[in-house]
């Protein structure tokens, strides 16, 4: 028996509440290495928090060498997940500490299942969009964070009341669907922005994120307190306020996944996916119904060049819908819903623009269930 005293967590664990042992058979998935990450993944590891997964796709920067405690000169030009993920790892041995170099949508909508929270440290609502879609259908806690200035954000969304979806005006959604059907029109990624922060607001931010998950993790929702809500810091004058969402009746975001089927292997086809939950259900599937768009490509009208291209909205390139050689548009059509007979249903999944593992509805005449389609399945 290990004496209490002598634990690395004896202080932590003297907070009347604390569950070691949940937290570190916890699972978190982090999104983001950049400032906020770099907090929330250090805050995570001395914590000991069990399993910690780190997603970003971007590369560090000399700017970024002042608000990145894991990050150093030598670092220029690495990914940031990889990089934070070797430095965080020597904080504790108990934690196991993965790095994941793609954008979150790439790695699907279904990945997030495998984790007890998502921590957000991100710098665009495109990326926000797509994981409170993602978590909320799964009925899954995530955290957002977000800093400007000495200004600071932390709110964290559950599985019902209100979603971040429910944050955002009109102007707000029709802004961001206008920037993504235009996503696909130019090369370079438009969500990047140069907003002023500073070590400080980062550290602020990301210690409240953390908090509040901890509370999650060990299964004490009760004692958290920014759940549909909104934890606002003001750095100059040090004002803080709690403000509770109000959830839109009408938001988009808000179809939970119901029934959730498991299927042996990774199907070669949609079809073939639909033809075992047919079986599955003792009834045909009618419909298959994604996450966001598949979207078919065609080569350039006018030179030729390129060849056609199917995959998920966020999984094709950046500039996919522009031709390389001449500029001109190229064609696009985009689904969600297909049939099994339909042509991209039967085209081979490896052929397809898909993620690692995606949820995908599969409808009958009378109900509906839902698969994770993935390689480890
Ligand atoms: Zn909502
Ligand atoms: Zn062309």
């Amino acid at each position: 028996m290990l004496d209490v005293s002598e634990s690395r967590y004896d202080r932590q664990e003297r907070i009347w509440w604390w569950d070691q042992t949940r937290l570190l058979s916890s699972r978190v998935l982090v999104v983001g290495a950049g400032a906020l990450g770099n907090e929330i993944v250090k805050n995570l590891v001395l914590t000991g928090v069990g399993v910690i997964d780190v997603v970003d796709m971007d590369t560090i920067e000399h700017s970024n060498l002042s608000r990145c405690a894991f990050f150093t000169d030598a670092d220029q030009g690495r990914h940031k997940a990889e990089v934070l993920v070797e430095g965080a790892a020597a904080l504790n041995p108990d934690v196991t500490l993965r790095a994941f170099t793609v954008p979150i949508q790439a790695l699907g909508s279904g990945w997030v299942k495998q984790y007890d929270l998502v921590i957000a440290g991100l710098d665009n609502r495109e990326a926000r969009m797509w994981l409170n879609s993602a978590c909320r259908r799964l009925g899954m806690f995530w955290i957002d964070g977000a800093i400007e200035g000495l200004q600071g954000l932390a709110r964290v969304f559950g599985p019902d009341g209100p979603c971040y979806e429910c944050t955002l005006s009109e102007a707000d959604l029709a802004n961001l669907g206008h920037r993504r059907s235009c996503a696909l029109l130019k090369p370079e990624d438009l969500a990047m922005g140069r907003t002023p922060t500073n070590a400080t607001s980062s550290s602020v931010v990301a210690g409240v994120e953390v908090q509040e998950g901890i509370k999650l993790l060990v299964g004490r929702p009760d004692l958290c307190s920014l759940i549909g809500k909104v934890w606002r810091f003001e750095g100059e004058s040090m004002l803080t306020s709690v403000v509770e969402y109000v959830a839109n009746p009408d938001c988009m975001a808000h179809d939970e996944v119901g029934e959730l089927s498991v299927l042996a292997a990774l199907p070669a086809t949609l079809a073939a996916a639909a033809a075992e939950v047919s079986a599955l259900l003792g009834e045909n599937v009618v419909a298959i119904d994604l996450a966001e768009d598949l979207i078919h490509v065609e080569s350039c009208p006018t030179c030729g060049e390129g060849s056609a291209l199917l995959g998920l909205r966020s999984v094709l390139p950046l500039g996919a819908g522009v031709c390389a050689a001449c500029g001109a548009e190229r064609p696009m059509t985009a689904r969600s819903s297909l049939t099994p007979d339909h042509v991209w249903a039967t085209t081979p999944l490896e052929s397809i623009g898909w993620t690692q593992s995606e949820l995908v509805g599969f409808r009958t005449e009378s109900r509906s269930t839902h698969v994770i389609l993935s390689e480890a399945s």
